[in-house]
């Protein structure tokens, strides 16, 4: 384990267990080089405890090269809650996770993320003061979606000269927190859209309000739309679906999209552009740290819609390193 987290660059690896509510939880600090550790708390099962460390680790260098993009004073953390398979209490093993959280200190501040609600950091925030995201502070999703719609539109720009999106058809993935929120953002732009998910109620809920088209969760990635954005879990970037991707265009939210360092230099070989995901769904974590130090709404929509134009100045610089 310890050469994992050595080829992650990570700094420490927390482990913490609470038998009476069934809380396992492992929180990965990537860097505190910059500032505390920052980062969403997931609460989804895992095959194995193995993966959800690999989860972990993975994350929170996401996080690091995120707060550093978009210019926070922050290092990346990420948590790990692995959903048990029993009943529980959810509120009481949510606080034995604050309390985790508490005795860091400071160097992790906990935030949502998959498989977490509003609720939950409310649970948490009975222990410890060291989380974002509760009723008080609001939910980043919005604000994630808003950097992911400015990304889709920067992408578009660069490989098309256009960022209009009249009638470009995008391909979703995943209709939760970000990407229904992101999907209304592009319907209203006047968007065409596919989309997925593997909860068919979800699917379907958002198919009603949207008026969209729906396909099976593994039809997804040959979808021949000019985009597509995958909002669901992370290495959807593999030996798999690159094989049946149709899209120029790979713009989402979900962390970790690409299974393998070398899938990026896969897509690049067939002339994919990538918008890598720690730029282009930062919008959320741009808002829990400024929220943190009480920064106007009106300021960090404005640092939000940024997101747009350095991706721009990323891929113009990518294009000079060829
Ligand atoms: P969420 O749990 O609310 O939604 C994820 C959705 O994706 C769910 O509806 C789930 O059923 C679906 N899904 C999962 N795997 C799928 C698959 N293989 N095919 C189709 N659908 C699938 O999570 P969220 O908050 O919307 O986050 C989505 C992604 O964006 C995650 O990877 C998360 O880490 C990332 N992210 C979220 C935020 C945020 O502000 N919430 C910020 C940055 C990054």
């Amino acid at each position: 384990m310890l050469d994992q987290m050595e080829s992650a660059g990570l700094e420490r690896l927390h482990f913490g267990l609470d038998a009476s509510t069934g809380m396992r939880a492992i929180i990965a600090i990537h860097s505190t080089r910059r500032g505390p550790a920052i980062g969403g708390c997931r609460f989804i099962p895992y095959p194995r405890e193995q993966d959800a460390i690999t989860d972990a680790i993975r994350l929170a260098q996401g996080m690091s090269y995120k707060a550093a993009l978009a210019g926070l004073p922050h290092g990346g953390g990420k948590a790990v809650i692995i959903q048990p398979n029993q009943a529980i209490d959810r509120a009481e093993l949510m606080a034995a996770f604050g309390r985790m959280v508490d005795s860091l200190g400071g160097d992790y501040i906990a935030a949502m993320d998959s498989g977490t609600e509003i609720t939950d950091m409310d649970a948490i925030a009975r222990s410890t003061r060291f989380v974002t995201c509760t009723r008080e502070f609001g939910d980043p999703s919005p604000w994630t979606a808003l950097g992911v719609f400015e990304g889709i539109k920067a992408s578009l720009s660069h490989r098309y000269g256009c960022e209009n999106l009249l009638g470009c058809h995008i391909a979703l993935q995943g209709m939760g927190h970000v990407g229904f929120a992101l999907a209304r953002l592009l319907k209203k732009a006047g968007a065409e859209l596919t989309i997925t998910d593997i909860n068919p109620q979800r699917l379907q809920t958002a198919c009603d309000q949207l008026g969209a088209r729906s396909v099976a969760p593994e039809q997804i990635y040959s979808v021949p739309a000019d985009v597509f954005s995958p909002c669901g879990l992370g290495a959807v970037i593999n030996n798999d679906t690159l094989n049946q991707l149709k899209p120029g265009i790979i713009a989402g939210s979900a962390n970790n999209q690409l299974l393998a360092p070398g899938h990026g230099e896969q897509l690049h070989r067939n002339n994919i552009l990538y918008a890598p995901d720690y730029l282009i769904n930062a919008g959320g974590l741009i808002f829990v740290a400024l929220q943190h130090t009480q920064t106007s709404h009106e300021k960090i929509h404005q640092q939000v819609l940024q997101i747009g134009s350095t991706l721009k100045r990323l891929y113009a610089q990518a294009e000079l390193q060829q």
